[in-house]
């Protein structure tokens, strides 16, 4: 009999948490997982799934505008908020469920409840005690508020998904993913959209002309963005809400939207009593191995707040169970990670901003094209694509793709490979093209800006 009840007790059953769990489990370990809420996470409950699910159904009106083009007439269309969240939940309940069958099949003791840390080998689960030789804490992230004046108005990104209905305007806060992400599903489904940011321009740490064709891009689909706005106070004013803007400008809104980034889950359940460091947003710090200061815990996904993405923190979790129960130690590589916006028209992006480029090599060379997609010759839509290429200059090697348009996610999950095979701009050449495509512009990139 060993002293512990689990070689492994994982808190948080978000994307992170439950492949470190089912892959332990899989590996012969006595495994148990605590989630207080639903399985799945950020991801599942209020994040990826649910907001590709909303992108999709915010496509259609500029679809049905689209198709008379090649010949379609189509009828009044309507669109139905409250049958558009029903289906949505039914979906979410069917991934709970592969989520949870895959964890019991693993032989993962699912443990419902707050979780809280006794020590360093013990947790608490509503009043039942699990001793564990190591403890994975993956408790993910939650919405950031600032300390604003009617802070009690506002959503967040958890309630967008569960509103009651669609209000005819909205104030979205922010200029990140979420505030972008949001911005082209409210557009979409015709509620009038303002997005408001501090900043003077949309997300921070994208390629300077991905940030100008997006601003442009959805002005031109008609989204109002406030730039250099700061928020005073919020007021209910009968069903309404009014903004105050530092500098005295007022505006009057149905909802007001805040996507002001995220805070780390780190407080509350123990942590700071075991003297677990974290750092000054509440980040859990870890080494390399992903051990936090008490070296029987750990710590893994956006509670960390590295790259806060989800297939990150799964490739986390199995680096983790890799290296503790496989004996393979296996980092994660934090260069070159692809991501995606899912604003509208899309962005994919991988490898070095130009910005970035040029603070690293002394040469590089910078390739672009903007184009009107095939599909609107006869849609009469008006969306354009950019693809951008950024290329070091001495090995030919490529350190940067960007592309704003039609399934640019899709497009750059492939480039990132050739990226990460170190391809070079002669390779990238030498590929034939998929005509006719998007995609075989990146192919086709000959003449380098000057
Ligand atoms: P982001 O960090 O992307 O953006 C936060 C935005 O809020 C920034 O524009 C920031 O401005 C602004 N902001 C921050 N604090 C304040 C404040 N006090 N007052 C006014 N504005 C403020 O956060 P999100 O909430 O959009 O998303 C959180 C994270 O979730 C993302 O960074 C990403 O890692 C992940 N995510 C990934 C998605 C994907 O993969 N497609 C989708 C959604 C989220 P400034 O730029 O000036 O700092």
């Amino acid at each position: 009999m060993t002293q512990y009840d689990y070689d492994l007790f994982v808190i948080g059953g978000g994307s992170g948490g439950v492949r470190a769990a089912n892959t332990a489990a899989g590996l012969g370990k006595r495994v148990a997982l605590a989630e207080e809420r639903k399985i799945g996470g950020t991801c599942v409950n209020v994040g990826c799934v649910p907001k590709k699910l909303l992108v999709y159904a915010s496509q259609f009106n500029d679809q049905f505008d689209a198709a008379s083009g090649f010949g379609w007439t189509v009828g009044t269309s309507t669109f139905n908020w409250s049958s558009l969240i029903a289906n949505k939940n039914q979906e979410i309940t069917r991934l709970q469920g592969v989520y949870n069958k895959r964890l019991q099949k693993s032989g993962v003791n699912v443990v419902t409840g707050s979780a809280k840390l006794l020590d360093a080998h013990t947790v608490e689960v509503e009043g039942s005690t699990f001793r564990a030789e190591r403890i994975v804490i993956a408790t993910g992230g939650r919405p950031f508020v600032p300390d604003i004046a009617g802070r009690e108005h506002i959503v967040t990104s958890n309630d967008m998904f569960f509103l009651e209905q669609l209000p005819k305007r909205i104030i979205i806060v922010g200029g990140g993913y979420i505030a972008v992400e949001f911005a082209g599903i409210m557009h979409g489904l015709g509620v009038d959209t303002t997005v408001c940011h501090r900043g003077d321009k949309l997300l921070q740490g994208f390629d300077e002309d991905i940030r100008d064709f997006l601003a442009e891009a959805l002005t031109k689909k008609g989204i109002s963005l406030l730039f250099n706005a700061d928020i005073e106070a919020i007021e209910k004013t009968g069903d309404a809400f009014t903004v105050q803007l530092i500098g005295g400008n007022k505006m009057t809104t149905d909802l007001v939207l805040y996507a002001t980034g995220r805070t780390p889950n780190s407080t509350g359940f123990g942590l700071e009593a075991l003297g677990v460091e974290m750092d000054d947003e509440g980040a859990i710090k870890v080494y390399d191995d992903y051990r936090t200061n008490v070296s029987s815990i750990y710590a893994i996904g956006d509670v960390t707040n590295r790259v806060n993405l989800t297939p990150v923190a799964i490739a986390e979790g199995m680096a983790l169970i890799d290296q503790l129960y496989a004996k393979q130690a296996r980092a994660v590589d934090y260069d070159n990670v692809p991501t995606a916006v899912f604003c509208q028209p899309a962005i994919g992006t991988v490898g070095l901003t130009e910005a970035e480029a040029r603070e690293k090599y002394p040469d590089i060379d910078i390739y672009k094209t903007r184009f009107t997609p095939m599909k609107n010759a006869l849609s009469g839509l008006d969306d354009k694509t950019l693809m951008k290429m950024i290329v070091e200059r001495s090995t030919d090697r490529v350190v940067g793709l960007h592309m704003v348009g039609t399934d640019a996610p899709e497009i750059i999950q492939g480039m990132a490979v050739a990226m990460r095979a170190g391809a070079t701009k002669a390779i990238f050449d030498s590929t034939i093209g998929i005509h006719p495509t998007a995609a075989e512009e990146f192919v086709t990139l000959h003449q380098a800006m000057i």
